[in-house]
């Protein structure tokens, strides 16, 4: 099953999508932790992503494609992966397009999480990231155990960067102007599904698992 997650910064597309992966025991993929990974790292490639991501911008498509096809023909996708903040923009889309029809393949399902901008920027706020292993927390829905502590590794949690209110604001701005075009696109191919994304979390789960099948 080749699963691709829709919908604004925050919407809780990564919430769901590690979900779905464990599930149908398939990867997840994420640019979005891909980049911060290599920005840990000290690669060049997150040195680079990190310029465009500090803004709110999208990082350029020739830095980001490359990554993903590149993971997704890896021997553990043989039966499907769940891509989360993948495709963003159009020429993204059709890369990935080109890449699967290649090898006679072709995505299943698109699932946009939907949830209104003034939701989201509420969301964006309370959000806290672990910088060391990644894992995310909100201080209302999904808080850590110990405040500011990360469950899984004890590291400090903290607001990204990224997740600044000036910054998501860019990103909303981005989404709309670049991603939100994506929504089309699939309705087009027949493989979109849309969720409400501001029921709780446990609730848009099942909706998903609903479209998916069990
Ligand atoms: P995310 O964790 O998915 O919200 O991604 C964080 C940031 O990484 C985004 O705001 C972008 O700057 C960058 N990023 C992640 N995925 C992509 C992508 N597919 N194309 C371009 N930039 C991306």
């Amino acid at each position: 099953m080749k699963i691709i997650m829709l919908g604004a910064p925050g919407a809780g597309k990564g919430t769901q999508a590690k979900q779905i992966a464990d599930k149908y025991s398939i990867p997840h993929i994420s640019t979005g932790d891909i980049f911060r990974a290599n920005l840990k790292a000290g690669t060049d490639l997150g040195r680079k992503a990190k310029e465009y991501m500090d803004q709110g911008l999208l990082v350029p498509d020739e830095l980001t494609c490359d990554l993903v096809m590149d993971r997704i023909s890896q021997d553990d996708c043989k039966n499907g992966f769940v891509l989360d903040g993948f495709p963003r923009t159009i020429p993204q889309a059709e890369a990935l397009d080109a890449a699967l029809s290649k090898i006679g393949q072709k995505m299943d399902y698109a699932i946009d999480v939907d949830v209104p901008d003034e939701n989201i920027i509420n969301r964006m706020s309370g959000r806290r990231a672990c910088l060391n292993c990644g894992a995310t927390y909100h201080i209302v829905s999904i808080p850590t155990k110990v405040e500011g502590v990360c469950d899984r590794c004890g590291s400090p949690v903290v607001l990204r960067d990224d997740d600044q209110p000036e910054t998501v604001k860019k990103r909303l701005e981005v989404y709309h102007a670049q991603t939100q075009p994506l929504i089309d696109y699939y309705k087009e191919q027949d493989i979109l599904k849309s969720v409400d994304g501001t029921q709780p979390m446990e609730n848009v789960f099942h909706a998903i698992v609903e479209i998916l099948g069990a």
